[in-house]
């Protein structure tokens, strides 16, 4: 689950002058009162001789918990801080100052409308930075769950991952670059783009078609143009929220171990989303509708995508196992002898990637028969297909279970690619009187049974076999 705490733009820098300082002796690693003296004095010493600054105290509890209610000096530095005697709170580390996310941005929240400034030493953060406010808001939560003892490499990954977030820099198409967002202007011709793609998908029109046709105009941005996917490039300028005005933060994150290689937060962390942070290109109405389109779309699978040509199966016969559609496969002739034959594959298969669903490959005219049978119809029609059948699950080599429009299912057990009905056990058995002279063959000249020519007389006998079962099967049937 995405987790999102809505947050406000943080307000101008103020001028600093009277100086305090929090120390707290942290729970997990510091239990010496040596450690709460020695906070104390660094604090004084720095605050005395740093020109321009006036000591207005140091405030130190050395209670284990953290809650505001048994922290006496945290109150009594809030009362001064109220009553005007503090415009600059300096203190260790976002854990020393507050327990929990909420606790900490309230107090933060009053301390900002009181004017007053609070720099957290370890993290290098101010609540007077453009976007100390939600550097914060994201380490307080990480503060919280991954406790005092974060070590130095993880508040670099923290730090390192919020930077790859958003707060070291804004580019956006459609509007000016930024370093931290809070001076940002739409460029109108850009955003006269943004908006031909929002309405032009609704038309509706496809990604790719739009992508096209925005080089084949000339309007392209430079990234679109060298961009091996463009339609990807239309695709995510549709589903960024940005263009409504209101930003995500903490859409990345640094996976342990792998410092600078961000990954997308799928949950895993917070995310923020600040309101009217930037100028809005795009209304949150028209947004919400292109995403229920776009997920309407996905559904379809590539029903909607009309660069592909589509027939009544497409996106209705799908790989249980994989979760993905089967696509149309065409094989060209290799001899002129040959036809162009059509199967069915999982998508997965198709792509090359490593599957143990085990399906096959389907022949269209064998997939067609199959369904003709079980839908009772002599042949098969796309349209008693379409009115018929939402959806055929394909489990494993041969299970086929069938999902009707009505609601109900109906379970098979087929193999398409062995002609099964023909194979009867006369048959079988001439086959295997076949092989076996095949091997005994090659045992008399020698050489390896695979490779050994297949005598004549054996191949006569199985040929006949095998004709004279079909003769059998056909009269069966009733076929002349
Ligand atoms: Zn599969």
């Amino acid at each position: 689950m995405v987790m999102m705490e809505r947050v406000t733009p943080p307000p101008q820098r103020a001028r600093v002058r009277k100086v305090a300082a929090y120390a707290r002796i942290s729970m997990e690693t510091e239990r010496s009162p040596k450690s709460l003296s020695a906070q104390i004095s660094h604090y004084s010493e720095l605050i005395q001789s740093t020109p321009g600054w006036e000591y207005a105290g140091v405030f130190a509890d050395s209670g284990i918990s953290g809650t505001t209610t048994n922290r006496p000096q945290f109150r009594a530095m809030l009362d001064r801080a109220r009553a005007g005697g503090i415009d600059l709170i300096l203190t260790k580390s976002i854990s020393r100052f507050a327990r929990n996310t909420v606790d900490l941005l309230e107090t933060i929240r009053e301390l900002k409308t009181l004017g007053v400034e609070v720099r957290f030493e370890k993290e290098n953060i101010s609540t007077f930075s453009a976007d100390g406010e939600l550097v914060l808001t994201l380490l307080a939560s990480f503060a919280q769950a991954e406790s005092e003892q974060i070590s130095q490499n993880v508040r670099w990954r923290v730090r390192k991952g919020f930077e790859q977030g958003k707060a070291n820099g804004f580019h956006l198409y459609g509007y000016t670059d930024s370093a931290d967002a809070t001076d940002v202007e739409i460029i109108e011709a850009e955003a006269e783009v943004v908006r031909w793609i929002f309405a032009q998908y609704m038309a509706p029109t496809s990604c790719e078609a739009m992508a096209a046709q925005l080089i084949a105009d000339g309007r392209a941005p430079q990234q679109l143009a060298s961009n091996k996917m463009p339609g990807e490039w239309v695709r995510h300028i549709l589903k960024n929220p940005s263009y409504t005005g209101d930003l995500l933060l903490g859409q990345w994150a640094t996976p342990d171990g792998k410092p600078g290689r961000a990954v997308r937060n799928t949950g895993e962390h917070p995310m923020y989303l600040v309101e009217n942070a930037i100028p809005t290109i795009i209304d949150r109405d028209t947004f919400t509708a292109v995403q229920a389109e776009i997920a309407r779309r996905r559904d379809l699978g590539a029903r909607a995508n009309w660069a592909i040509e589509t027939v009544a199966m497409t996106s209705k016969i799908k790989c249980a196992t994989c979760g993905c559609s089967f696509v149309r496969n065409r094989r060209n002739p290799k001899t002129q002898n040959q036809i162009t034959t059509e199967h069915w594959i999982c998508t997965e298969r198709k792509k090359g990637r490593t599957t143990s669903c085990g399906t096959s490959e389907i022949s269209d005219t064998a997939l067609k028969t199959l369904i003709a049978n079980i839908l009772g119809i002599d042949e098969f029609d796309d349209d008693v297909f379409t009115a018929r059948i939402d959806h055929i699950d394909v489990t494993g080599k041969d299970h086929y279970t069938f999902h009707y429009t009505d609601g109900t299912i109906s379970a098979h057990t087929w193999r398409p690619n062995l002609k099964r009905s023909s194979w009867t056990p006369a048959k079988r058995a001439a086959w295997a009187e076949l092989v076996k002279a095949r091997w005994e063959y090659a045992r008399k000249l020698g050489i390896d049974g695979r490779s050994a020519p297949t005598p004549p007389e054996a191949l006569a006998k199985y040929r006949a076999v095998a004709k004279a079962e079909a003769e059998r099967l056909r009269a069966e049937r009733g076929e002349r």
